[in-house]
């Protein structure tokens, strides 16, 4: 009964939000002379993020301007030319970081795809995802791949409309509450949550539109194809991960 699966990839197929905590503790480490405690630099790095997502869009690009303009604002335009060019190339880095899959990863995407048309969906820079997507050795199992520049209720419709799918045969995994699953309940899709350990708190989200047994949380992505099977079994009838 399921058209599409779909999965995020960031922090759902590889690790990311790793690199970018890594990203801030050196942040914070470089902007230490300057006197602000390690709280009061992440506080203004994190408002500076959110506020230029309408300009520089998710991804290391966005975060690397915005970790200089944050280190202009601390510091008060005070920050030194070799400051600035350690935190440029500190983005750079995380351009150039190995894929790492999650545990099970590559099996469980391996074992959907032999009965189901696989679809990922991603956001962030461009470049930064092909190479993740072409690194990560996944790719081949995708049948539709779309890297997008938000994950909104309106840009899931026009994936839908695009594709020609039927919401209610549609089922998205992903690590991010705001992002993977509440567009997706709201349209009325199916929508499992595999939390990573750690969340961006913008993608933190407390209230989830009304799910009506279409959403699912999972620890581990291998549970996948055991809960897919259920769903397509039972349709909408209860089960016990549901939420
Ligand atoms: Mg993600």
């Amino acid at each position: 009964m399921l058209e599409i699966i779909a999965f995020d990839a960031d922090d759902t197929l590889w690790h990311s939000e790793t690199y970018y905590a890594e990203a801030q503790a050196r942040f914070v480490e470089i902007l230490s002379p300057y006197g602000e405690t390690s709280e009061q630099a992440l506080a203004v790095l994190h408002r500076v993020e959110i506020e230029n997502l309408p300009y520089f869009g998710y991804g290391f690009k966005g975060f690397t301007l915005s970790m200089v303009q944050a280190a202009l604002s601390i510091t008060a335009g005070a920050v030194r030319g070799e400051h600035i060019q350690e935190l440029i190339d500190l983005g750079k880095t995380m351009s150039g970081h190995a894929v790492l899959l999650l545990d099970g990863v590559h099996e469980t995407v391996a074992q959907l795809a032999r009965h189901h048309p696989l679809m990922l969906i991603t956001k962030g820079d461009l470049l930064d995802q092909e190479r993740k997507i072409s690194d990560s050795g996944l790719g081949d199992y995708f049948q539709y791949i779309e890297i997008v520049s938000d994950k909104t209720p309106a840009s899931y419709q026009r994936l839908f409309q695009r594709h020609d799918i039927n919401p209610a045969r549609f089922l998205m995994i992903g690590n991010s509450l705001r992002s993977d699953i509440a567009p997706v309940l709201s349209l009325g899709g199916y929508a499992v949550h595999v939390p990573y350990h750690l969340t961006w708190a913008h993608e933190a989200l407390t209230d989830l539109p009304a799910a009506d047994g279409r959403f699912f949380q999972l620890e581990s992505i291998t549970d996948l194809p055991r809960l897919i099977g259920k769903i397509e079994k039972e349709g909408a009838s209860g089960n016990e991960e549901r939420k």
